[in-house]
């Protein structure tokens, strides 16, 4: 850790139902054979947790991302979880959590619309690193849902086949989980740009923790190249940030944003997971 690391966060947040203030004496004892120190209590966005999570952020700002993963891993497993859409940052960090956080539970948002290429990179990451992505799939088929809407979603309101395929699993995948990671830049786009390292992500009600905020796009290349992580082929074939098909193309010539591919045509820029709100103090 840096040096700027002076002070531990304290684990300060009180579970909903269960104050902590709460006496021995008035509490009702579990049932046998349960236990209470392993029952989930979500976190609460008090204004107290808030500004721990705001000072813990400006103390990582200089941190390694192997350092803010370990910090993750040291403060939330085994309720840290991250998702994966195996672009590049992804695949950075999965190579990270192979070597300081193993034990972390990690899934991809299975929509049935993704790329082989995307698919074939978890077994590839599976056997180089050993971690294993679970991939989370919504409950209907692709088949299933275009039949129950008359054909694609995505060709009439993407927002809706963004909710049902990817949010739902969101939800899933941190179900019980305190924390969650993800591979967001801040230089990706305005969105993001204001991402914190810790951060309350007040739509799914975790913190959340973006190790490479404040990487530059050519740090991550750096490192997939210098240490052979592996990465999608689609990269190399004009698509800088890979969804899933029907809603990214490549990026013609003259195109800076390496989103631009995604949803093209629409006014639509994100899925939702990443969308910045109103920060609550956090940042995100
Ligand atoms: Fe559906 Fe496109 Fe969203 Fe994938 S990116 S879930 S296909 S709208």
């Amino acid at each position: 850790m840096t040096t700027k690391q002076k002070r531990p966060i304290r684990h300060a947040v009180r579970a909903r139902g269960n104050p902590v203030t709460e006496s021995a004496s008035t509490m009702t004892p579990p049932p046998e054979g349960i236990e209470t120190k392993d029952a989930f209590q979500p976190l609460e966005p008090t204004p107290e947790f808030l500004a721990e999570l705001a000072e813990q952020s400006a103390q990582l700002e200089d941190a390694t991302p192997e350092e803010i993963i370990a910090w993750a891993a040291e403060r939330y497993a085994p309720r840290l979880t991250m998702a994966t859409a195996f672009g590049p940052e992804g695949c950075v960090i999965l190579s990270m959590i192979a070597s300081v956080a193993p034990e972390t539970y990690v899934f991809n948002l299975d929509t049935g619309y993704q790329f082989q290429q995307t698919l074939d990179l978890r077994d590839r990451i599976a056997e180089k690193y050993g971690v294993e992505v679970d991939m989370l799939k919504p409950e209907l088929s692709v088949p299933e849902y275009e039949a129950l809407h008359n054909g694609p979603l995505y060709k009439t309101n993407p927002t809706q086949c963004c909710m049902d395929r990817k949010i739902k699993l969101l939800h899933q995948g941190t179900h019980e989980k305190h924390a969650w990671m993800s591979g967001i830049r801040r230089d990706q786009s305005a969105d993001r740009a204001q991402a914190a390292i810790v951060g309350w992500d007040k739509k799914f009600e975790l913190v959340k923790i973006s190790p490479l905020a404040n990487w530059k796009k050519q740090d991550v290349w750096k490192r997939i190249l210098d240490e052979g992580v592996p990465y999608n082929p689609l990269h190399d074939q004009g698509y800088p940030s890979v969804g899933c098909w029907p809603c990214t193309r490549a990026v013609v010539e003259g195109e800076t944003d390496d989103r631009a591919g995604r949803w093209s045509g629409t006014a639509k820029t994100e899925c939702g997971l990443h969308t910045i709100q109103e920060s609550d103090g956090s940042g995100i």
